[in-house]
């Protein structure tokens, strides 16, 4: 079969404030951007890569979602805590209102669209959370109580903490059951879950590192980093690998 189209949601860069209109004063640094890694990460475990612009109309962003096989929620800013009803914690960090958007109609197409596979990562787990109606941990080090360190100093392509995963979980199925290792580059966290979602992971300090959906869609959305690590730990390759085989399906 040909290779399954995998949408990678782009960041948005280069604008001032709060709007995108600004973009003028730096013609240069506007761009819709992707991480290599995430390219390299479906290029080689058998997708084929399509970045989607960070557009915030429906009508311009649903078609490119249906003209794709899964959906890979990326990395990013901060979700802005408006989204879950929240007051901004002062350890808030920058927030990014045109991903928010093209993130809470990405989440909406997934809900709807049953078969199209759903793969989260870092912001990825908390923004489609959020937009299934759950709410984010702001500012873990200031929130949680005897947290451990969930922004790592060593290489990315290491792991430094571990979490234990559900053993009734596809999650489970993909990594086995008990304690694996991650990277972790984050200070936000899955509070409560959305509807339709379940925690499946969690580090020691019951920080949530993984959530999937309820029922037989494939939404599986984990708070560390594969594509970092995928290449020299092959449990993390069979994330990626089961993703895309889904995305076939
Ligand atoms: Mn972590």
């Amino acid at each position: 079969m040909t290779r399954p189209r995998i949408a990678i949601l782009c960041n948005l860069e280069g604008y001032s404030g709060s709007n995108a209109s600004d973009r003028d004063d730096n013609v240069w640094a506007y761009k819709h951007s992707v991480g290599g890694h995430y390219v390299d990460a479906i290029w080689e475990n058998g997708g084929l890569p399509v970045p989607v612009p960070c557009l915030g109309d429906p009508d311009a962003l649903v078609p490119l979602l249906e003209s794709c096989d899964g959906l890979l929620m990326t990395g990013g800013a901060d979700v802005d805590p408006a989204e879950y009803g929240a007051e901004p914690s002062p350890h808030l960090g920058k927030v990014d209102p045109f991903r928010d958007a093209a993130d809470r109609i990405a989440t909406q197409y997934a809900l709807r669209e049953q078969s199209v596979p759903v793969l989260g990562i870092c912001r990825g787990i908390q923004a489609f959370n959020v937009f299934c109606g759950g709410t984010l941990i702001q500012d873990i080090p200031t929130e949680v109580g005897g947290a451990i360190e969930h922004k790592q100093r060593v290489s990315a392509s290491q792991p430094s903490h571990p979490v234990e995963v559900d053993p009734d979980s596809r999650l489970a199925e993909i990594w086995g059951a008990g304690t694996v290792m991650v990277n972790s580059f984050h200070h936000q966290a899955v509070q409560q879950p959305g509807e339709g979602l379940r925690i499946v992971a969690r580090a020691p300090d019951g920080v949530v590192e993984a959530v999937e959906g309820e029922g037989d869609a494939w939404r599986v959305l984990v708070q560390c980093h594969p594509e970092h690590m995928f290449r020299d730990h092959d449990y993390m390759r069979r994330l990626f690998q089961a993703f895309i085989e889904a995305a076939k399906r």
